[in-house]
């Protein structure tokens, strides 16, 4: 089965992957002339490095993991300490930890916890442990329920107080959705801490060796090509075609310098692009159906990642690190964490800012001058005095609409696979699936969209056959 799939992200690579797999033919259609969507990375005049995101892995990724075995690359993945270690703003230059001991969970993350006497007391940690005992206990069912409220009420509800918050939360929901715990779904942060107490490794970190571009995307293309399938750039989705029933007839793509629009056919038809471009290009009559409706409510967030080069090493630690600043989120010294950028002289910082909605409009120089300032206090000792880290280059890579915003209210809308149209189907991490905004829940909403297409392959196969038959 010939089956048309438009964006070349990690959702639409891995729907294409999964497809060549049951012996049909994806043809992927990418919009840009690079592949990977919201991990794409491009190289600068000096041959360095620069990303759409600062992106880590968890233990707690089973698909991404199992593709990346599948795939036979399973060694670009280099794996951290078992640990999350903060900033403590109140304390400039300096770190807290979590430790998680290698025993079984959910008692190697509970340890870290009652270990760490640096930004919780016991008071806090018991109410907060209190706190947790209904997700515990209830699992995912109660974890979905919460979302009717954003973090901060379901905090409060629970008794767990500010500090916790501003410590732990704040930090957690801006890693895992750019925006804050007073907008934040109640059950993003609860999924995540679900899986965490679930599995040994779950919080353990691992940073890509390279570009996601090159070294996770390229191998996905190659293992679709030498399968029968094609990927193709430059090849924007203009139009979804349909008939008077409203079944896709056609892909017109939208023909670039010059080219004539050409219209792709398919006998299935997957949209693997954001929630965003995907919203104006529904066709008038599918407008009407409350399924694109609910869909309709989720729109990308703001995010904006930063490369900052510097003269020296600004830091050895070889890990994630929790900013807790108000102006940014994660960052990394990529010449510690990953092979490919690897520099023992020099570090290369690359940080995430969010919540990014004020500063999505602002120039490059703002931004990296508000930048400088919070690591003034991050790393006192290399950026006050004398003898200061000089910056040698920097790249601003903004993102007006990247995952989907996840409010409390958004989990109900998310959209499954399967739509309403019958040889249409979905794809993307914003699509209904287990694992949040992200990379996982990309791959995992691709292999959805590919198991739904070729059950409905199968079921309707003997129809077809008897069809045939009644025809001959
Ligand atoms: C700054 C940042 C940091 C992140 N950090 C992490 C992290 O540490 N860990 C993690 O797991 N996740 C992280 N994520 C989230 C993760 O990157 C995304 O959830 C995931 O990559 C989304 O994949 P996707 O395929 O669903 O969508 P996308 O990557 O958005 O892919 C959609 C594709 O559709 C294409 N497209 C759009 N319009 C058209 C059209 N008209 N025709 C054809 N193609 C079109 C786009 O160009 C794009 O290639 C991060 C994201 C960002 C932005």
């Amino acid at each position: 089965m010939r089956v048309a799939i438009a964006g070349a992200g990690l959702a639409g690579l891995a729907c294409a992957k999964y497809l060549v797999d049951e012996g049909h033919e994806p043809i992927v259609l990418e919009r840009r002339n690079v592949l990977g969507g919201l991990v794409a990375a491009w190289k600068d005049e000096d041959g360095d490095w620069y990303e759409t995101g600062l992106h880590v892995f968890f233990g707690a990724y089973p698909n991404m993991i199992q593709l990346f075995k599948e795939l036979g690359i399973e060694d670009r993945l280099q794996w951290k300490e078992h640990t999350l270690i903060f900033n403590q703003p109140e304390k400039p230059g300096t770190y807290s930890r979590f430790n998680v001991p290698d025993i079984p969970a959910p008692f190697n993350v509970i340890t870290s916890i009652i270990r760490n006497n640096d930004m919780l007391t016991w008071t806090q940690k018991f109410k907060f442990a209190v706190g947790l005992l209904p997700a515990i206990i209830r699992g995912q069912q109660y974890v979905e329920k919460m979302d009717k409220y954003d973090l901060l009420a379901w905090l409060e509800q629970q008794g767990i107080d500010e500090r916790v918050n501003s410590d732990i939360f704040i930090a957690a929901s801006k890693a895992l959705t750019f925006i804050n715990p007073e907008d934040v779904s109640a059950s993003i942060p609860l999924t995540a801490i679900n899986r965490f107490l679930k599995e040994r490794y779950g919080s353990k970190v691992a940073f890509l060796d390279g570009s996601p571009t090159e070294r996770l995307c390229q191998p996905m293309v190659d293992y679709i090509i030498a399968r029968g399938g094609q990927v193709r750039l430059n090849a924007p989705l203009k139009e979804i075609m349909t008939d008077e029933v409203e079944r896709v007839t056609g892909y017109l793509i939208r023909g670039l310098n010059g080219a004539k629009d050409e219209v792709i056919t398919a006998d299935a038809y997957v949209s693997a692009m954001p929630v965003d471009p995907l919203k104006p290009m529904l066709p008038k009559a599918w407008q009407a159906k409350t399924f694109f409706q609910e869909m309709c409510k989720l729109e990308g967030v703001e995010v904006i990642n930063l490369h900052l080069w510097f003269d020296r090493k600004i830091t050895e630690i070889d890990h994630l690190l929790f900013s807790r600043s108000p102006l940014l989120s994660v960052y990394a010294d990529m010449s510690n964490t990953c092979k490919e950028y690897a520099d023992p002289d020099k570090s290369m910082l690359e940080l995430v800012l969010a919540p990014a909605k004020d500063w999505i409009t602002r120039s490059d120089e703002e931004i990296i001058a508000a930048t400088m300032t919070e690591l003034r206090k991050l790393f006192p000792q290399h950026f006050n005095g004398d003898n200061r880290a000089k910056l040698l280059k920097s790249k601003v890579v903004k993102t007006p609409r990247s995952v989907y915003r996840a409010l409390a209210g958004t989990q109900s809308v998310k959209p499954t696979q399967k739509t309403p149209i019958d040889n249409f189907y979905l794809a993307g991490s914003f699509t209904k699936q287990e694992y949040l905004g992200s990379m996982e829940g990309a791959v995992l909403s691709g292999k959805l969209a590919a198991k739904a297409i070729a059950q409905d392959y199968l079921a309707a196969k003997p129809i077809n056959q008897e069809t045939a038959v009644a025809a001959i």
